[in-house]
């Protein structure tokens, strides 16, 4: 069983590691910022918001924090949903309906099963192949929606957001972002989108609050147009209980938090670099990984079993990813790093690869 997992270090039956395998990227499900606020707003509006948005759990702090996110992702409004999986799944279902859907094939499951849910036809192109989708554009003539992830959870590669953005404007197609391992780390918090200079050439940016903003929920930003549609039409959303006040309260803070330190997401990307060139020197296939996420993959099962014991006699603890989450043969260590590294914990990370290159 597992302790302590918010802080750096992730304690397995009673023994101390570095943890580079969650998603707390920048260390704030264990802020004090953040947890004051859940606080407070758990003393204010206490445990549950009793009832869905629509009916009577619209309490003032939600509408706080749309305008928020809005702001902070330069659209006209927001929609705080309850989960990623949930915001995935209720948007593409309402959205995709009489639409013919392009999901890029690594896109995460929760857009999948939102596409099957919509019950619309749908077309996965190739892992970022722009050709191939452009092929497939020209083909359909109903309305369409390209969806991609930004930062690929598995490989923590990135989506040719320019070449989309442009061919959606060729082909008059509407383009839906997942940004889950984006938000809070790439263009001062705001994504990737943003960082690439396209986010208003994205017509719905969707994010997650659970990972690098260390709390829960998810949001889509977006259109009045959209968002209007989606209060009355998105199932996730109408029936089910709000997010408890507590969360809401977290969520607030985890804004605030990254809006006054937009150098966190920066020094992660800037030790990423460091370890994947690192890595890259001992001979290691890291992928085309851009970001906090880094591949070590070793394709065999048993590879990465081995590695991961390694791994854990030098006092480090990552994630051994295996199919059916990646495609067979692609079997891999998932190292996802954090802001608050320091130098001691990256000679730790250095000297444990160079030990594991050694020895597999
Ligand atoms: C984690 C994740 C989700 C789901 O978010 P939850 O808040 O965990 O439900 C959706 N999309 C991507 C790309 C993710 O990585």
């Amino acid at each position: 069983s597992i302790s302590a997992h918010a802080k750096k270090y992730i304690n397995l039956n009673g023994s101390n590691y570095l943890n580079l395998s969650s998603n707390n990227y920048l260390g704030l499900a264990d802020s004090a910022y953040l947890k004051q606020s859940a606080i407070s707003a758990i003393e204010k509006f206490g445990c549950s918001s009793c009832a869905s948005r629509l009916v009577s759990g619209n309490f003032e702090i939600y509408n706080e924090l749309e305008s928020t996110i809005a702001q902070f992702k330069h659209t006209q409004k927001a929609l705080v949903l309850n989960a990623g999986y949930v915001a995935n799944l209720t948007l593409l279902q309402a959205l995709a309906k009489d639409a013919v859907v392009f999901s890029d094939k690594l896109n995460h499951a929760s857009i999948v099963d939102g596409i099957l849910l919509s019950r619309a036809k749908f077309h996965r192109y190739a892992h970022c192949d722009i050709e191939m989708l452009e092929k497939l554009l020209k083909k359909e003539t109903a309305n369409k929606i390209i969806v991609t992830d930004t930062i690929f959870s598995m490989d923590g590669d990135a989506a040719p957001l320019k070449e989309i953005v442009s061919l959606a404007k060729h082909y008059d197609a509407f383009v839906i972002v997942d940004e889950a391992h984006a938000t809070g780390i790439f263009g001062e918090g705001r994504g990737y989108a943003y960082q690439k200079g396209v986010s208003r050439d994205i017509d719905c940016h969707m994010g997650t609050f659970s990972k690098a903003l260390g709390s829960f929920g998810a949001y889509i930003a977006s259109s009045e147009l959209v968002i209007d549609y989606l209060i009355n039409n998105a199932r996730g959303f109408i029936f089910s209980t709000a997010l408890p006040p507590a969360v809401i309260g977290a969520n607030l803070a985890s804004i605030d938090y990254v809006l006054k330190n937009p150098q966190l997401g920066k020094n992660l990307l800037s030790i990423s670099e460091n370890i994947r060139q690192y890595l890259k020197k001992l001979g290691f296939d890291v992928g085309n990984s851009v970001s906090q996420i880094i591949p070590v993959i070793l394709k065999t099962n048993e590879a990465v079993l081995k590695a991961q014991k390694l791994l854990i006699t030098k006092g480090i603890f990552v994630g051994a990813i295996r199919p059916p989450t990646v495609p067979k043969n692609t079997s891999r260590l998932r190292i996802s790093l954090r802001a608050d590294l320091d130098e001691n914990d990256l000679e730790l990370i250095k000297d444990a690869f160079a030990y594991l290159g050694n020895i597999l």
